[in-house]
């Protein structure tokens, strides 16, 4: 590839931003400044990094994987809590994965190697002639490495195609897959994390005996008709994932002294003899299984309803794991009447080296910066990421082409949270910092952009300002509008209706008008911007307005 000099600046030029900003992190220590009390877990800005074609792994050894009985799921049962362990019977024709790994340290860094077992059932009207799998550590936001060593196509070896720098794995079909007809593959894979990595949000890589992987397998994409198969690759200053519900199942050997945290729930864990054990864990439906694996972790569990809420400090992180559990707790108590049930057995909060949080089905990550006890963005971060069990997790959306719908609506439950639990004139103050920040915004020249564009259309800065602080206030004046009691019966509807899919934002927009009675296309419009499902007069008539 010939490297155009504009490119080569603009590389430099990140780096250099990149060193002043790690800089001026550090230098602040684990202390957060005064101004960010009470504000949203903004993320930083993100420096660009030159692609890299992943390093060349050698396959190790061949997995063998058991064969599965698609019919059969009765073992993800256990993920659920009795009164929505039925649920699963939705997914017998969902994508499903069985997993066979194992992680292992090598020098300075942390391999994961394994294959899965993946079938994928074509639920769209149109006949597929390719599968698409994303490689997610490949993408520049996850910086790390995965590589396929080889897929079988229903027993048979096929030759995979890579595109879109290695982050997009293609499957050629030798027969097309028509509409409802699954397909079965085998993915032998090694995915990799560097000591130290640090890229984006660090939500993915190796540091301080601790290795949080995020999409450590290779995942299905999503396949819209009309669109295609899902191949866009995020910028890195905004959530990077799009997928289906799945059911996973894992069966992961390690270190014998790591403690092992994943989405979903154990069925067992077998001591190997040899310094190593091996997990055997299934989820629930969801879009992806996060997998942490550290040294020295505590946890300190608690129960709410019949959910199992566990926390997982850090060495030093004691004092701070009783509030944070108080925390969580508060949080889907309060979720749960709001919105509607959290249908798992379990939920994990974990400090990790994470920037500030990262949502992730079943399991939130809390950064270790402000796991301390009396630190205000610790209740602010497990509140927030815990939001998004819902906005993301239960009810799933592209968070790439629309990332106002899941996270927008999270910002969200964090005014419903302070209200709930800290009263009235808690909640007014922070709906008072949140106009304030807004307008400071404008003040400083912002521009008022809609809600619905895609992350790319927005620069960092008006990415966190538009999502993290116009979004929810757009919630509130929609509250304020309809009356507390109808707003939250239509997001019981939205998220009733919608959950373990996909939503877009035509559906908010019904579940409100549906609830309410009332026609809120113009409301909607002149926060939103326009959108499919629209009526299109509005538009028309906002444009006769300002001409
Ligand atoms: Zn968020």
């Amino acid at each position: 590839m010939r490297i155009r000099p504009a490119r080569l600046i603009g590389w430099l030029l990140g780096f250099l931003i990149g060193v002043v900003l790690a800089w001026l992190l550090s230098s602040c220590g684990g202390t957060a400044p005064p101004n960010e009390v009470r504000l949203p877990p903004l993320r930083p800005t993100v420096t660009p990094v030159p692609p890299t074609t992943p390093t060349p792994i050698p396959q190790a050894k061949v997995f063998d994987v058991p064969a599965v009985d698609w019919g059969d799921v009765s073992a993800f049962r256990a993920a659920m809590r009795p009164a929505f362990a039925d649920d699963v019977l939705q997914f017998v024709d969902a994508n499903r994965y069985y997993v066979v790994a194992e992680l292992s340290i090598e020098g300075n860094v942390a391999l994961i190697r394994g294959a899965e077992r993946v079938r994928y059932t074509n639920h769209s009207q149109d006949t597929l002639d390719e599968i698409v799998f994303r490689l997610y550590p490949n993408f520049t936001a996850l910086g790390g490495t995965m590589v396929v060593h080889s897929v079988e196509l229903e027993g048979e070896p096929i030759q995979p195609i890579l595109r879109a720098r290695d982050t997009v794995l293609s499957v050629p079909l030798t027969q097309p897959l028509t509409p409802g007809q699954s397909a079965e593959m085998v993915l032998q894979f090694t995915t990799a994390a560097e000591r130290g990595m640090n890229a984006s949000y660090s939500m993915f890589g190796y540091h301080r005996d601790v290795i949080s992987a995020s999409e450590w397998h290779p995942l299905l994409s999503v396949y819209e008709e009309g669109a295609g198969w899902w191949e866009v690759r995020p910028p890195t200053n905004g959530d990077s994932l799009y997928h289906e519900d799945s059911l996973f199942e894992t069966t992961i050997t390690m270190p014998q002294e790591y403690v092992p945290i994943f989405s979903g729930s154990e069925l067992e864990t077998r001591d190997n003899g040899d310094g190593t054990k091996t997990v055997h864990y299934v989820s629930g439906p969801m879009r992806t299984s996060k997998l942490i694996a550290g040294k020295d972790y505590g946890v300190l569990s608690g129960q709410v309803e019949d959910i199992a809420v566990n926390i997982y400090y850090r060495p030093g992180g004691e004092s701070a794991a009783e509030p944070a559990l108080q925390f969580a707790l508060d949080t889907v108590r309060v979720n749960n009447r709001s919105f509607g049930e959290y249908p798992y057995a379990e939920l994990d909060v974990v400090e990790t080296f994470v920037y500030t949080g990262m949502e992730h089905p079943g399991l939130v990550t809390a950064s270790e910066r402000w796991w301390e006890r009396g630190n205000p963005l610790l209740e602010t971060v497990i509140v927030h990421e815990i939001g998004h069990q819902w906005f993301y997790s239960l009810v799933g959306n592209d968070q790439v082409g629309h990332p106002w719908i899941d996270e927008s609506l999270t910002v969200y439950t964090e005014y419903n949270y302070t209200l709930e639990v800290h009263g009235e004139k808690k909640a007014r103050e922070w709906v008072q910092n949140y106009y304030d920040r807004y307008n400071a915004y404008r003040g400083r020249g912002g521009p008022d952009l809609p809600l619905n564009l895609s992350t790319s259309a927005y620069t960092d800065a008006n990415y966190g300002v538009i999502i993290y602080v116009k979004g929810p206030l757009f919630y509130i004046e929609l509250e304020k509008k309809l009356g507390r009691e109808t707003f939250l019966k239509a997001l019981q509807l939205y998220v009733a209706r919608h959950r373990y899919g996909i939503a877009h934002s035509r559906d908010i927009l019904e579940a409100f008008e549906e609830v309410s009675g009332q026609d809120l296309d113009a409301f909607f419009y002149e926060w939103v911007g326009w959108f499919d499902g629209l009526d299109p007069s509005v538009a028309e008539h906002a444009q006769t307005i300002t001409q």
